[in-house]
């Protein structure tokens, strides 16, 4: 084979390779935009639009320009809880700052047996998704006894850090609602990177409520679906001009717990 012939045929490939990455769904792979200590440090000028974020995922959590309320995607729709409580479809051109999603795709299925808590819940999980060092998403459909969620206000520039602005976190607090929790559990290694643990999200079923998920009793018979990644890929921020001149070597493990409470 010549060295033209062979040149040819490795450009051939490499397009081949690049039409499949960028066609195909990102199966059994987590994607996400940003980091969540770029989001700890105030990094909230979106970045990719959620048209971009849809064509990575189906499910999946995040909040949105300006931390302007939490996000939650599900079945291919992207709802946008905002601090006033109520819960908007915002346009595909609307951009985030920190998002994950997957395109779900059930691997176990589980019906509990009894009232569970949020604490319980996690056990429950580790459980019936035992690759602790890769991710799982989970969709966790059912009657809530009890759900207390917090949304985070639309933020001015100068941005303030993340533990700041949740000082201030309107919490919701509901009853005998049913609806979907949808969130992920990342590996300790992420740390830094997303959220070490669980991190959940809810929305109600007639879609007037949600937020990302504080605490809760769920009623016996919730299904709880998981769904098991070992492909991890991140979306960067290019064009915002903060990510670039953000502190990234800090240690925001102890900011983070604040948030997450
Ligand atoms: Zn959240």
């Amino acid at each position: 084979m010549t060295k033209k012939i062979l040149f040819r045929f490795f450009t051939l490939l490499t397009i081949t390779y690049f039409l499949c990455a960028c066609s195909s769904p990102r199966q059994d792979s987590l994607s996400q935009v940003s980091t969540i200590d770029a989001l700890l440090a105030g990094v909230y000028e979106g970045d990719v639009s959620l048209k971009q974020l849809l064509e990575m995922g189906d499910t999946g959590i995040g909040t949105f320009d300006c931390l302007d309320g939490e996000m939650l995607v599900l079945d291919g729709k992207v709802y946008q809880i905002k601090s006033d409580g109520k819960v908007y479809m915002p346009s595909i051109d609307t951009k985030t700052p920190f998002a994950g999603v997957v395109y779900f795709q059930v691997e176990d299925t589980l019906v509990s047996k009894q009232e569970i808590d949020y604490p319980s819940l996690k056990k429950m999980l580790d459980g019936i998704a035992p690759h602790k060092n890769l991710f799982y998403a989970f969709k966790i459909k059912g009657t809530f006894k009890r759900m207390q969620t917090r949304s985070v206000p639309r933020q001015k520039k100068p941005f303030p850090p993340l533990a700041e602005v949740v000082k201030n976190q309107p919490i919701f607090n509901m009853k005998n609602i049913s609806g979907t929790i949808v969130g992920f559990r990342c590996p300790p290694y992420v740390k830094g990177i997303n959220v070490p643990g669980y991190h959940l999200h809810f929305i109600s079923d007639d879609r007037q409520h949600g937020g990302h998920v504080l605490q809760f009793e769920m009623f016996k018979g919730a299904s709880v679906e998981i769904d098991c990644s070992n492909t991890f890929f991140m979306v960067l921020p290019r064009s915002g001009k903060s990510f670039n001149k953000v502190d990234l070597k800090i240690d925001r493990t102890k900011e983070l717990h604040k948030v997450e409470q």
